[in-house]
């Protein structure tokens, strides 16, 4: 009996000493969940269907961030409405922006004229190896706020990992049935998704912030649209969907929907994969013949 007590009091001190921990957006939440496995899970800060891009927050979200140990989020390049809230609401939090974490190679985005601004393309998580890299990260970070589970978050870190080798392996194959086959995307978000899995890009509607686009640039998309080397034209929740018939009007230019986000997948452990699993079906789909 003194043994359960024991036992007992040994599960309390450790439940009340996992750290708090906010993730902004789903696939972070659920790389995070990987991490923290048994001993924890944390607290997503936007609802799923929110643009992460463009964002207002709630008061609610305000006391969340407040209550928070541990802030993981993939940085300003994102969500830069979150960047004074958190230094503001957050003072005494560590902060891991993933943007800013190393062993991994950051893409340039371009804008609408394809001048380069030497914009870093936030959607980093759309290549399976980056998560990887991220995963290590996040595994430090959460080692530092609770060194004594440090040897745990990095372990689940690991298997994580190697379940994401094998999702890569995956996604490469169903992307390979359709290799060089051209593909408008809704915004310019999926660079690192294209150059891991080989996507032939032509164009994206949207540039990497999701503002709307300029007619000058949809002039020359429906050129490229109209052209005969474009199969697919792309959308996401975060652009304007009446830009696929305006775009593909008269072609037979397949267009269909992806969400790199997801919306609808149930959040936490096995959120990643799924997420990346649905939104390669979802493109190689709409790319086969
Ligand atoms: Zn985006």
């Amino acid at each position: 009996m003194r043994l359960i007590a024991a036992f007992a009091a040994l599960f309390a001190s450790n439940a009340a000493a996992t750290p708090i921990v906010v993730t902004d957006i789903a696939p972070i939440h659920g790389l995070v969940s990987e991490v923290m496995g048994d001993l924890g899970s944390p607290t997503l800060l936007l609802p799923t269907n929110a643009d992460a891009h463009h964002y207002t927050m709630r008061p609610s979200d305000g006391q969340v961030l407040a209550d928070a140990d541990l802030v993981i989020w993939v940085g300003a390049g994102l969500t830069p409405w979150l960047e004074a809230p958190l230094q503001a609401l957050a003072p005494d939090a560590k902060k891991l922006a993933l943007l800013l974490s190393d062993g991994w190679a950051p893409r340039e985005s371009h804008d609408e004229d394809d001048h380069d601004h030497g914009v870093i393309d936030p959607h980093a998580w759309l290549d399976p190896a980056i998560a990887n890299a991220w995963l290590g990260a996040i595994a430090a970070a959460l080692g530092a706020v609770d060194p004594e589970n440090a040897e745990a978050y990095a372990d689940n870190a690991e298997q994580a990992a190697v379940s994401n080798v094998e999702l890569r392996l995956d996604i490469a194959a169903k992307m390979e049935a359709v290799a060089g086959r051209g593909v408008i995307w809704p915004h310019d978000a999926y660079g690192y998704f294209a150059d891991a899995f080989g996507v032939m890009t032509k164009g994206a509607i949207s540039d990497s912030d999701a503002a709307a686009p300029g007619p000058a640039h949809i002039a020359e998309l429906r050129e490229i649209a109209q052209s005969g080397n474009v199969v697919c034209v792309l959308l996401d929740p975060e652009v304007n969907p009446s830009w696929a018939g305006i775009l593909t009007d008269g072609t037979d230019v397949k267009t269909a929907q992806i969400d790199p986000i997801g919306v609808n997948s149930p959040l936490g452990v096995g959120f990643y994969s799924a997420l990346m699993s649905q939104m390669a079906d979802q493109i190689s789909g709409c790319l086969a013949q």
